[in-house]
């Protein structure tokens, strides 16, 4: 039986979700979902040295706000715990003490002068500037006398100059060269371990299978490699994701959009639209299709499919794809959805107008790009004190005196017809029109600027039939007193 499948996504606690960790997440998420294995998440906090939940929360609401849960991690538990780095001291520490013991890793005492001196004479003779493992070989006494002078040490891997190889499931066979890699450190003087080392043991232990991250760290793999070959683990099979560049190939970066998916979350965008859009940095399913959600993509998705090269961030590719999943949602899921942030956005929402809401957003609904722009799409829906500037009616075949008068009619008729929807309406104001002996859209165009304050609206009769009889008839009365301004002027 093969081994089962057990990926991980190994995040620093940064506050909140970096897109670059979300897709890494996504596509160890998709790996494991497809096949009933597990995803680990191991929060890498020993940079920070303790732990703080604050800063983990943020990593925790963007995975679940994307819909990516996991089976294993800090706040769930599992067979593997603790899954915060920082609890795993005492492993690491050990498995230092065995590299210590077995002579593939010493304590280095040389001073941070004589590393900068070896550096200079390095680039004074023009070669590359290594460690050369001048602490290697110090004598007990040589040692004692240092530390008597208070020197640190760091515990350094012993590299004999050799290549290292290592087979990547997207990259390929790859290799450095015997001098590309010297006695790096692999934890601090008191035993703790940095990042090479510590990812090492947590992988072993926890028993991940397959590790799957960004392309960045593909010069660690081949020290990790270095590592496992040392302590006789096998190595997980790794695979590196492409580098996410913008549309000038350069390293996706602040000014190329924003770098946070709780920024995502606040600019409107909708985690299907996110997810849809995340998983096309590295893979693409051989065929035309485009829109996936995340259960057709765990059907879909292959790690031999991800690409080598660069994926480009293209920002209109995600706004296509939030207007696709916009227009995906039935209506009440979206003015769920869409509701906090016609809140946040200052529209004054009573929860009892939730069917007034959802109303007026069907309405939206072809216009609505991202949701944070509910507000600004719908906010004449719910300003009651609404006072239309009827100055934006243009007075080309009819002069504002014409207009109120036409309007006064107008609102009569809104008083007067007895259904008040989008068919009674349309034929009563067509009718009035003829009547007048005016185009349809000159008398349509006031009306609209009347009821709603704009010029562009969604279908008038279908708006009008939303805001009702009495706004309606508000509206008509507090552009009438406006047009009588104009026309006295
Ligand atoms: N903490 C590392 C990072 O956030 C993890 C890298 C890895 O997946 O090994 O980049």
């Amino acid at each position: 039986m093969s081994q089962p499948i057990r990926v991980r996504m190994a995040p620093s606690p940064t506050g909140d979700l970096h897109v670059g960790s979300a897709r890494t997440a996504l596509f160890n998420y998709l790996m494991a979902r497809r096949v009933g294995g597990a995803f680990v998440l191991r929060i890498e906090d020993t940079d920070a040295q303790r732990s703080d939940p604050a800063r983990e929360a943020g990593i925790f609401d963007g995975l679940r706000w994307l819909g990516l849960d996991w089976d294993e991690g800090p706040d769930v538990g599992g067979p593997y715990g603790p899954y915060r780095q920082s609890e795993r001291n005492d492993v690491h520490r050990e498995a230092v003490q065995e590299l210590v013991a077995g002579g593939h890793a010493y304590y280095d005492y040389t001073t941070a002068e004589e590393r900068a001196a070896e550096r200079e004479q390095q680039r004074a003779e023009g070669r590359p500037q290594r460690y050369s493992g001048i602490g290697r070989d110090f004598t007990a006494a040589e040692i004692a006398e240092r530390q008597a002078a208070g020197v640190i040490p760091a515990v350094r891997f012993r590299h004999e100059p050799q290549p290292v190889r290592y087979e990547d499931v997207v990259l390929g066979s790859i290799q450095v060269g015997p001098d590309d890699i010297d006695d790096f450190v692999i934890a601090r003087g008191d035993g703790s371990a940095l990042y090479n080392m510590a990812v090492v043991v947590d992988d072993h232990h926890m028993q991940i299978s397959h590790v799957v991250r960004g392309k960045d760290h593909v010069s660690n793999t081949f020290r990790q490699v270095l590592l496992y070959e040392a302590l006789g683990w096998t190595p997980p099979v790794f695979a590196h994701l492409p580098l996410v560049v913008n549309r000038r190939r350069q390293k996706f970066s602040k000014r190329d959009g924003a770098q946070w998916v709780g920024e995502y979350r606040t600019q409107g965008y909708l985690p299907e639209a996110l997810v849809n859009f995340l998983v096309f940095l590295g893979w693409a399913p051989g065929d035309e299709r485009e829109i996936f959600s995340l259960d057709e993509l765990v059907q879909e998705f292959r790690l031999e499919r991800v690409n080598r090269a660069d994926a480009v961030f293209d920002p209109q590719r995600l706004d296509h794809f939030n207007g696709v999943w916009i227009r995906r949602l039935d209506l009440e899921d979206l003015a769920e959805r869409a509701w906090p942030y016609a809140a946040a956005g200052g529209l004054d929402l009573g929860s009892d107008q939730r069917p007034y809401f959802t109303a007026a957003l069907e309405l939206e609904y072809e216009r609505l790009s991202h949701l944070n722009r509910t507000a600004e799409l719908m906010d004449f829906f719910f300003d009651d004190e609404l006072d239309p500037d009827m100055g934006q009616v243009r007075f080309r075949r009819h002069s504002a005196a014409e207009t109120a008068s036409a309007l006064e009619r107008v609102a009569t008729l809104v008083d007067e017809t007895e259904l008040f929807d989008d068919p009674t309406l349309e034929a009563a104001m067509r009718a009035l029109a003829a009547d007048l002996n005016w185009r349809a859209g000159d008398l349509f165009m006031p009306v609209r600027i009347a009821v709603t304050g704009r010029r562009a609206t969604p279908p008038l009769f279908a708006t009008m039939e939303v805001l009702g009889r009495q706004r309606c008839r508000d509206r008509l009365r507090r552009a009438l007193a406006g047009l009588a301004k104009l026309a006295a002027a």
